[in-house]
């Protein structure tokens, strides 16, 4: 479980998902609630030095190498596996990805033959733009938000965007923490997805399918497995709940990209109590993914 982070900014007056006035919302730690939607914006709405502040050197690293030990090796791996499902999703034709990171989903594209662009602030990967959706051109089957429609201070204008650049019958694929869930219930204010204050919205499973079909979206398979991140939500959660002040999360980040200092006594505790409490963790996630509560929800919708 992390500090309780701190941001400066404008309040935010209405719902970044819908537009619905927030004069009424209910306002937990950093966010505020819409009565129409369920969609959460974060509030105050952090002004550019707050985002910069928050996304430090320590969020992308040098070189890219966030996790110890295998993680990066699965975070491949689980990016092929994506490209997968978005080539047997789209109709033929190119695919981008916004927010991309550091394009192992575009090479894992590239490698199965599809073209593959994608955007992100700043890269040295040749096909990645520093570009804002609505300054893209061209046609596209596919549009990837993965884990990135959080950070996006203008989530329904991307959305539009994506519609904008997709040919008919184009995939649009979501994958974006799940405020809906048990996890999120459960660990509240010091859940791990929020991810105050970079994530800027706080959607549900039914707020986003909701929007997408308001969007002219037809909604397709829906799951609760493909976003990933749900297991990791509830044994974050459960490791921060015990006393002692232990964070999972960040003892398996390298040192290079741990946000806060531990020291190496603390670090092997939270792994070993994270190692000692996995089964559990994993029990949660099945009961929240069997009831549709899932931590991460994972979307494809076909432009009409
Ligand atoms: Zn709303």
């Amino acid at each position: 479980m992390s500090q309780i982070p701190d941001w400066q900014g404008e309040a935010a007056s209405v719902c970044v998902w819908c537009g619905y006035d927030l004069d009424q919302a209910k306002r937990p730690f950093g966010r505020a609630i819409c009565g129409r939607c369920g969609t959460g914006t974060t509030d105050p709405i952090p002004d550019q030095a707050s985002l910069n502040a928050a996304y430090g050197a320590w969020y992308w690293p040098e070189k890219g190498q966030r996790f110890s030990l295998v993680g990066d090796a699965l975070l491949r791996r689980s990016r092929a596996a994506m490209a997968d499902r978005i080539d047997e999703a789209a109709p033929p034709g190119a695919i981008l990805d916004v927010g991309a990171g550091e394009g192992t989903l575009i090479d894992a594209l590239k490698e199965k033959g599809r073209k593959a662009s994608g955007l992100e602030r700043e890269s040295d990967h040749p096909d990645i733009k520093n570009q804002a959706i609505n300054e893209v051109e061209g046609q596209f089957a596919g549009v990837v938000f993965w884990h990135s429609l959080e950070h996006m201070g203008n989530p329904r204008e991307c959305v539009l965007e994506a519609s904008r650049l997709l040919i008919p019958g184009g995939v649009l694929i979501i994958a974006v923490p799940n405020n809906g869930s048990f996890q999120a219930a459960a660990f509240g204010d010091g859940w791990l997805h929020l991810d105050l204050p970079r994530h800027l919205v706080h959607l549900t499973s039914k707020s986003l399918t909701t929007g997408l079909e308001e969007s002219g979206f037809r909604i397709g398979p829906v799951s609760g497995t493909k976003a990933g991140q749900v297991v990791i939500g509830w044994l974050d959660g459960l490791v921060g709940k015990l006393p002692g002040g232990l964070d999972l999360y960040q003892s398996l980040r390298r040192k290079s990209a741990r946000r806060i200092e531990i020291s190496p006594g603390k670090r092997a505790a939270a792994i070993a109590t994270g190692v000692i409490l996995f089964p559990v963790a994993l029990a949660c996630a099945v009961v929240e993914i069997a009831a549709r509560r899932s931590g991460s929800v994972y979307v494809e919708a076909h432009r009409v």
